[in-house]
């Protein structure tokens, strides 16, 4: 049995911390909201007070959090309390950026502490089946141990060195963002035509227009109006702009990836805060109305 502490129990961490214990782990966890701490209770996990009481005892820390900034902020917090040391791997499951990812690991580094960057694909249907691609970066001498640790998860891809999880990410959903903005202007101008919403998923789905929004998000998250991916639409623009600076920062810019963030940002901008990203079907629906 592994110690292994989890910060960030929201709708991806409260799943995986499942899977976590049911592999036969200790999980203590740590959420800013308390509801998120009883969540782990509920599942078999031991939440604590702070996240470096989360990782006092841990010889993995697990992040699933909202960016960057608060991973760095976290880390700060562990590093301060002692609550990691050169018996822990540090693994940033969060969908950060990989510069800044880089960066933290070098920071680490000098302090004798072990880091792989291993965000996620496959959403919280996923996390809750184990069956999530989790794309690792890692250095050689931590792969073994990080793979150990993730099985429970899903499927773990090596990508190369720390950082590359996180800028395959990133460049994962600026085309799943695409695709779902197409998919969705797609949609309105064959149904406003009088075309069947399912026959035509049927079709784009044995042809070359398929993708994981005519396979997935159009018919369990748009059509039956449920919209409740679990995936945050401000998640997604934050992931689109991750990909779109990568882009830019090794020299080729990604032209409809810009108009993509401008089309989502716009989306965001009239929608709530809180709103699930296949609303933007729903905005797209309303906005061509209008
Ligand atoms: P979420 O907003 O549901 O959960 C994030 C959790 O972090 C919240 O419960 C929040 O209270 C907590 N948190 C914030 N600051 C904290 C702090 N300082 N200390 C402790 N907890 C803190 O987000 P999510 O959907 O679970 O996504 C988590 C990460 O995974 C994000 O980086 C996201 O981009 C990525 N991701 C999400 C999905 C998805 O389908 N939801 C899929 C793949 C990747």
């Amino acid at each position: 049995m592994s110690n292994v502490a989890l910060i960030g129990l929201g709708n991806m961490g409260t799943p995986m911390s499942r899977r976590l214990v049911d592999a036969g782990n200790r999980v203590r966890g740590f959420d800013l909201v308390e509801a998120a701490r009883e969540r782990l209770r509920d599942g078999g996990g031991e939440p604590a007070a702070t996240a470096a009481e989360a990782a006092a005892e841990a010889t993995a820390v697990i992040l699933m959090l909202p960016s960057s900034a608060i991973v760095e902020s976290v880390v700060d917090e562990l590093l301060a309390a002692g609550a990691i040391g050169p018996q822990t791997l540090v693994v940033d499951m969060s969908s950060s950026e990989p510069t800044r990812t880089q960066a933290l690991a070098e920071r680490l580094a000098a302090e004798g502490i072990a880091f792989a960057d291993a965000p996620v694909s496959g959403g919280v249907r996923g996390a809750e089946r184990g069956t999530l691609t989790i794309m690792l970066g890692a250095r050689d001498a931590d792969r073994e141990r990080a793979h150990a640790l993730l099985a429970p998860l899903g499927r773990v891809v090596d990508c190369g060195d720390v950082g590359a999880g996180h800028a395959l990410k990133a460049l994962n959903n600026l085309l799943s963002a695409t695709h779902l903005w197409a998919t969705s202007e797609a949609m309105q101008a064959g149904m406003r035509f009088g075309l069947d919403p399912e026959v035509m998923l049927s079709v784009f789905n044995g042809s070359s227009g398929k993708s994981g929004s005519t396979e997935n998000k159009w018919p369990n998250f748009v059509l039956p109006g449920t919209f409740d991916s679990g995936f945050g639409l401000r998640l997604m623009l934050k992931d689109m702009r991750i990909a779109t600076g990568l882009a830019e920062q090794v020299g080729t810019p990604s032209r409809l990836g810009a108009d993509a963030v401008d089309l989502w940002a716009e989306a965001a901008e009239g929608l709530a805060p809180d709103a699930d990203h296949t609303r933007v079907a729903e905005w797209i629906a309303a906005r061509e109305v209008a």
